[in-house]
């Protein structure tokens, strides 16, 4: 098979073990994607399926920008690889100035890395360097939340809270790390958008200060809604409560707005629609539209200051960054991305599509193997009943939904719907009609 035709079943499909995929159940029916272009994909079967999901959140400009692979192409012709270690290039300058724009409060410095795993990994890094800088080297302890997704890396599973991302690894994980309990709560059945009860649940945070030592905790990373579990929209004020347990204590609010981040909420980020601003925060996915890696770590202007302050003029002040930390061609598609963000005026037209969308996604709740529905701006999660075993539903109507002609993601047992912000009011009908058809051939 030709690079040029990958559009069928390749020979062997044995050699590459898939990630997070039952390879066993996939290779004896494989479905691969050939072709991708605005809010459509084709698959290997020649039939056409759209996008509900963004890829994995990753691409709301929709597939095949044209803007994105001309901008990327003359970058690889012009500089296609700077180490970017004690030198660098123009590039990841202006990208940093453009961001520090868009980013809240005084998130102004931006450290560069591969993917989102990779950012949180980082953020946790900065975090303890920033406590060491101010003299602070006790201050090691984590706290994450329950059923929070960070990414795989070993601290990214460790102050993550998704329990098959975990057990496996058990022996490995970060010592010292503490979790909040998750936000969702029993009353919580078909909101959409904030739920009224459940802001008590940030004194969580309070009780393990009390139980550690306030004064040894580095660093509280939650999303501001969790994504990869399915849509917990955190209930009113609770991110302004942990905001203020961390303030008490000195200890830093990160923000992982990998999904949240670049306007899934109705804003630009969680932070700006929540109103409460974190001391760093992380993005990647939407950053290049999903096309080149990409991670990146805000942080706020003290917390960079404290690090080049703790160390002498031509030292290097962080022992850390990656081969691929802002290289050329990952800067040169955000730079795409951030020119279509404004030309398109992005951000308020998924603000102003977000209403229609959740409409149509509620309108699912009459089906009778859906069990629970949240949503948020343009994101949402249908939990399915659970049938025999957890994980089975989800996966079974992920392939009937499949076979429908609309593609997505599940995780576990729920149905994470997160459509491009270029979509049409058609395309979310079409969404919609399909997430219905294929959730009822597979009741
Ligand atoms: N953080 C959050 C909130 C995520 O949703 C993800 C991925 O879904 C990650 C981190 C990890 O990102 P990546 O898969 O790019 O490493």
């Amino acid at each position: 098979m030709s690079s040029e035709n990958r559009t069928s079943v390749p020979n062997s499909l044995n050699e590459h073990w898939m990630p997070f995929t039952s390879n066993k159940d996939f290779k004896a029916n494989p479905r691969l994607i050939t072709e991708a272009k605005g809010v459509y994909l084709k698959t290997h079967h020649g039939k056409t399926q759209i996008d509900a999901s963004s890829g994995l959140f990753c691409n709301p400009l929709g597939h095949g920008r044209r803007e994105i692979t001309e901008a990327v192409t003359k970058q690889l012709e012009t500089l296609d690889y700077a180490q970017p270690f004690q030198q660098g290039f123009g590039g990841s300058f202006e990208l940093a100035t453009k961001i520090s724009k868009h980013t809240p409060g005084d998130l102004n410095k931006m450290f560069f890395t591969i993917c989102g795993s990779t950012a949180v990994e980082t953020a946790i890094k900065i975090a303890v360097a920033y406590h060491r800088a101010k003299g602070h080297a006790e201050r090691f302890r984590f706290v994450g939340r329950e059923r929070g997704y960070h990414g795989m890396n070993i601290g990214c599973i460790s102050v993550g809270g998704m329990v098959n991302n975990i057990k496996t690894f058990a022996s490995v994980l970060m010592p010292g790390v503490q979790h909040i309990r998750h936000t969702h709560l029993p009353e919580h059945k078909f909101v959409s958008g904030q739920p009224e009860t459940g802001d008590y649940l940030a004194n969580d945070l309070e009780t393990i200060c009390q139980n550690f030592g306030g004064e040894n905790i580095a660093a509280c990373i939650v999303e501001p809604i969790a994504g990869s579990t399915g849509t917990l929209v955190p209930p009113k004020g609770y991110l302004q409560k942990l905001r203020e347990i961390c303030d008490k204590h000195g200890i830093l609010l990160i923000f992982d707005e990998v999904i949240t981040g670049w306007g899934r909420t109705g804003s630009k980020f969680g932070a700006d629609e929540f109103g409460v601003t974190p001391d760093i925060m992380t993005m990647a996915k939407a950053t290049t539209n999903g096309v080149v890696p990409m991670g990146v770590v805000a942080c706020s202007d003290y917390i960079y200051d404290a690090v080049m302050d703790a160390s002498p003029t031509g030292a290097v002040e962080l022992f850390h960054g990656y081969t691929y930390s802002g290289i050329p061609v990952a800067v040169a598609a955000a730079l795409a991305v951030q020119d279509i963000f404004e030309k398109d005026d992005i951000f308020n037209r998924a603000k102003n599509l977000a209403p229609y969308f959740q409409k149509g996604l509620f309108s699912l709740q009459d089906l009778e193997s859906v069990d629970n529905i949240r949503g948020y701006g343009m994101m949402g999660g249908i939990d399915m009943k659970l049938n025999t075993k957890p994980g089975k539903a989800g996966y079974e109507c992920f392939k009937a939904c499949y076979e429908a002609g609309v593609n997505f993601k599940a995780t576990g047992d729920c149905l994470i719907i997160a459509p491009q912000f270029i979509c049409e009011e058609k395309h979310i009908d079409e969404i919609i009609e399909k997430l219905r058809t294929g959730i009822t051939n597979y009741q």
